[in-house]
Formats: structure tokens, sequence, C-alpha cells
């Protein structure tokens, strides 16, 4: 894995409102992070703080959004990294990254004088797999164990409130241990957006587009069974680029539906005979 530090953006400006769909975990994200909102009461009734929540679901469907979103909502800096950042050769590497990830959290929270921060780690199932299960199990199984060790010190009453964010494809891969409470103790689930779903976000990402009069969002929301946000994002964004190599100044219906199928052909050629 390539040796890069974490993203930092302090406060993303990503909005509940510019995600498409996904209304059922928005829903469950905002009650879940209210505790950070509530602090200083959830600490005087000694409720547990909430410390991980685990967003599954397929790729594209809008977990990095949604981690962002909730940053946002909550004013809390944001840190990313990716599972695959945390496997090294050397013995020990992954286990130090994961403290590294925690301490500058707190130090980028109290540099942007921010009382919170989101750590969102994408693809957990790399390092959070069931224990024993890789090949070169040591290194994960270190790394993993570094992690679950941050996240017992989390305490409510600190300086920074610290909260991580997860995200997998692969639930059924996760080590229990993850789970506990304390730890991953809140899971959200992210889907393939339904008809409506697909309708808001190609609304979202043909906002700054110019649209001709020809073009029917709806009938494209109804073409486009199995598609993600992501692969709605980019159908707009190729619709654009046909209409622009025609030379024209709008986008057309044909250009979106020719988008579909490029679209629907790249996801077939770039798919792994395995999958
Ligand atoms: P992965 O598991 O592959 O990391 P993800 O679920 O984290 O995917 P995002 O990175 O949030 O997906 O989404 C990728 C891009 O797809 C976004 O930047 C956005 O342009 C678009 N997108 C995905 N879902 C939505 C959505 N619900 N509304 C609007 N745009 C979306």
């Amino acid at each position: 894995a390539a040796v890069r530090s974490p993203a930092t953006t302090a406060v993303p400006q990503v909005r509940f409102e510019d995600i498409g769909g996904q209304a059922a975990a928005k829903k469950e994200l905002l009650e879940a992070i209210e505790f950070i909102a509530n602090r200083e009461q959830i600490a005087r009734m000694g409720i547990r703080p909430l410390k991980g929540i685990l967003l599954t679901g397929p790729p594209g469907t809008g977990k990095t959004l949604l981690a962002k979103a909730a940053a946002h909502h909550t004013d809390s800096v944001f840190l990313a990294a990716a599972g695959s950042e945390f496997v090294e050769m050397y013995a020990g590497v992954g286990a130090q990254r994961v403290r590294e990830l925690f301490r500058r959290a707190r130090e980028l929270a109290r540099k942007e004088r921010k009382r919170s921060a989101i750590i969102f780690i994408d693809e957990i199932e790399v390092l959070g797999a069931r224990r024993g299960s890789h090949s070169t199990h040591m290194e994960y199984d270190q790394t993993l164990n570094q992690l679950l060790t941050e996240m017992d010190g989390i305490a409510v009453d600190e300086e920074i409130q610290v909260l991580v964010m997860a995200a997998t494809n692969r639930a059924d891969m996760m080590d229990p241990a993850l789970l506990r409470p304390g730890r991953f103790d809140r899971m959200v689930n992210v889907d393939l957006p339904d008809k409506e779903a697909r309708l808001a976000i190609l609304r979202l990402h043909t906002r700054q587009k110019p649209l001709g009069d020809d073009v029917d969002l709806e009938a494209i929301a109804r073409q486009t069974f199995g598609f993600s946000g992501a692969h709605l994002e980019s159908l707009a964004n190729e619709a654009a680029i046909l209409a622009l190599r025609e030379g024209l100044s709008e986008v057309r219906q044909r250009h979106l539906v020719e988008a579909v199928d490029k679209v629907m052909l790249g996801e077939r050629l770039d798919r792994k005979p395995t999958e």
C-alpha cells in the first residue's frame, strides 16, 4: 500500500441535502450523531458515548458522502483513511499508523478549534476481517488490536470527542470483536438507490448542467435499475461530454440515453471474472 497521510479537509462542506435518496440511512445517522451535540447531557446521565458507526452497502452508494455530511452537521473535523493503507510488510507499522490517525484527529480538531473529530475508515474489512483469517495474520491482528484499543480509549469527558465511522461492502467478513458494544455498535445500511432516489441523484448531478427541453430524468431513472450514485454521477458527466463533442451548449435526452449504455458497458468491462 502507498504511504500517504490521511486526507484532511477540516470540516467538509457536504450537507445531507447534497445526498440523493438514502432517507433511512440519513435518519439513523442523524439520531446517532445527536450525542456529539449533547455530550454534556450524555456524560451527566452516565450514558456510554457512541464511538463507532459502521456503514455497510455496495460501492458508490454514498457512504463517504454520508460520513462527510455527518462531520459537517456536527461541526467536526474529518479525517479519512482506507483499510489498505494500514497493511504493511513490517510488523507494527499498521498499528503505528492507527495510533497516528487518532493523534492527528485530535490535533487537527484542536488546531481548528473544534470540539469533535470524525475519523472515516473505508474498506475496514481489510483490517477488520475475522482475526486469523489472513495469511499474514500477525500484522493485521496488531493493527486491528490497535484500532480496538484506540476506540476503547475514547471517553465522553475528553476535550475532543472522537467518532469513528467505517465503511464496508463485506459486513459478513467483519471480526465480531469490532461489533461489540462500545465499538462499532451502530450499523447503518446504505443500499443501492430505488427509482425515486435515482431521480433525486440525477437531479443533483445535473443541477449545474444546461439541460435541453426534451430531457426526461424520470425516464432515465426508470432505465437505471441497479445503478449506484457513483454510476449516476458518471452518467450525468458522460452525457455532458457527448453533448459537448457535438458542439451543443445543452444536454439532450439522447445524450443521457447513450450515457446509460456507456456506464453499463464500462461496468461490465471493469468487472473481474470472479465477481
Ligand atoms: P466506496 O464504497 O466505493 O468508497 P461510497 O459508498 O463511499 O463508495 P461515495 O464515495 O460516497 O461512495 O460516492 C462516490 C460518488 O458518487 C460521490 O462523490 C457522488 O458524486 C456520487 N454519489 C454516490 N452516492 C450518491 C448519492 N446518494 N447522492 C449523490 N451522489 C452520490
